[in-house]
């Protein structure tokens, strides 16, 4: 697979501002576990001049229009640095797509700039896996509609302009919808900011919702539409964590490689021991095949692949690279011995970041399930065959 051109100058710039923007504040982070206003600041200009803000959504909207490969591409390489400075490039949640146009203009447009940030919140504490148990309402009184519930893992909530918030209209699970809330209205509250183990400049609290009224226009798509919305999404988040998790793993297998050659113990350098030479050789292979894996299947989609197995192939490589990359990360440690413990090194942070994607956007039980279903249904060609 060569790079045309266009492809390779994405991948450039991506590489570039990882390395000369995130790079360097990673050290601070892991001391301080927030970002500061100027850090925040920083980021947003660099975001802009790099030209990676929304890479997910078209020009017209002001995003950069970039294909999945493309945005893989981009992914991949923001995926390398650690504390989760990946999710400061924004990419504003896909479904915003089936907004009006005034919706468009009055969320979308702000937020592909970086004006707005507007995270998803579906998950809640009896709600995770089966996002079908979500009990929030929205019961309409008027012109408004008036939300009741509890979300968790609310990622940046707390600091929302406004909340793509997944509830059931009229307590009906037969009716998932999606509101936009502004969570500066009476009944917003945010109960608790549990600590992670990474937190990314960012948190992931509980909420909760009492008789907040919103108008009754802030609904996206339409009412039971909810569920549709985010298989888009689903199809483009599980493709972005493939990226990442190759960029983790590249970066561990690159760090590890070099620290085998540098240290010497029994009078040679350890790559000499062919205990560890086997580890980086798994390394490699178990990179090189997450990598296949993604842009494979990013390259099919471009091409217009059904959806139904887009979904199902996406589930395979988000399940395969999340699980590749928690190992590779754990033999880089390995190699590192002490050091590969030691907060101030790379890998300790890139060992703890990794881990949360194996569990967010369906956890690797859920697309093995997936995988197990389609299996079932279409047999194992939809998994085997180049198509
Ligand atoms: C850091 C972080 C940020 C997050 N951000 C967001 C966010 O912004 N918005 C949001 O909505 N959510 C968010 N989440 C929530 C995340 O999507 C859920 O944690 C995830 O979907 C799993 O749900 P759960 O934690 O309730 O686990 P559970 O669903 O309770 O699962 C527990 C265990 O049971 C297994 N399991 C469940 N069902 C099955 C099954 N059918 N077959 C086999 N095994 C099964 C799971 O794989 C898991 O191992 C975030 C989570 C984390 C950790």
């Amino acid at each position: 697979m060569e790079l045309s051109a266009r492809r390779k100058e994405i991948q450039q710039r991506a590489r570039e501002f990882t390395e000369k923007v995130f790079f360097p504040m990673e050290l601070e982070l892991e001391e301080t576990d927030i970002l500061t206003r100027d850090q925040h600041q920083k980021i947003r200009e660099e975001v802009r001049n790099y030209k990676l803000n929304a890479i997910n959504h078209p020009e017209n909207v002001g995003g950069q229009g970039y294909n999945i490969y493309e945005q893989c591409l981009v992914n991949e390489e923001i995926g390398k640095s650690t504390g989760g400075l990946w999710n400061h490039v924004w990419q504003p949640p896909l479904c915003l797509r089936e907004a009006t146009e005034l919706q468009k203009k009055t969320y979308l447009v702000p937020a592909c700039a970086g004006e707005m940030f507007i995270p998803y919140s579906i998950s809640e504490p009896t709600a995770g896996s089966d996002a079908g148990g979500v009990k929030t309402t929205a019961v309409l009184d008027g012109d408004e509609w008036v939300i009741n519930g509890e979300k968790m893992f609310a990622s940046g909530c707390e600091r929302a302009d406004v909340i793509l918030l997944h509830t059931i209209v009229d307590g009906d699970p037969n009716k998932p919808t999606v509101l936009i809330v502004d969570p500066n209205l009476p009944g917003f509250e945010i109960v608790k900011l549990p600590k992670f183990m990474t937190t990314g400049g960012r948190g992931h609290p509980n909420v909760r919702y009492t008789n907040v009224r919103v108008p009754r226009d802030r609904v996206l798509g339409e009412i039971g539409q909810g569920f549709e919305l985010t298989k888009d999404w689903f199809v483009e988040a599980r493709t972005a964590i493939g990226a990442r998790c190759v960029g983790v793993a590249s970066r561990a297998l690159a760090l590890a490689t070099s620290y085998a050659k540098e240290r010497q113990q029994f009078g040679r350098p350890i790559f000499d021991f062919q205990g560890i030479e086997f580890m980086l050789a798994d390394m490699a292979a178990q990179t090189m095949a997450g990598k296949c894996m993604v842009y494979r299947v990013a390259e099919e989609i471009d091409a217009g692949l059904d959806r139904t197995i887009a979904h199902a192939r996406v589930s395979a490589v988000k399940y395969f690279c999340s699980e590749m990359a928690g190992g590779v990360v754990d033999q880089a440690l390995q190699i590192f011995g002490g050091r590969g413990y030691m907060r101030e090194n790379a890998i300790e942070r890139l060992y703890r970041d990794v881990r949360a994607e194996r569990i967010w956007e369906g956890t690797s039980e859920i697309q093995k399930v997936i995988i197990g279903r389609q299996l079932r249904k279409r047999g194992p060609e939809i998994f085997s065959e180049l198509m």
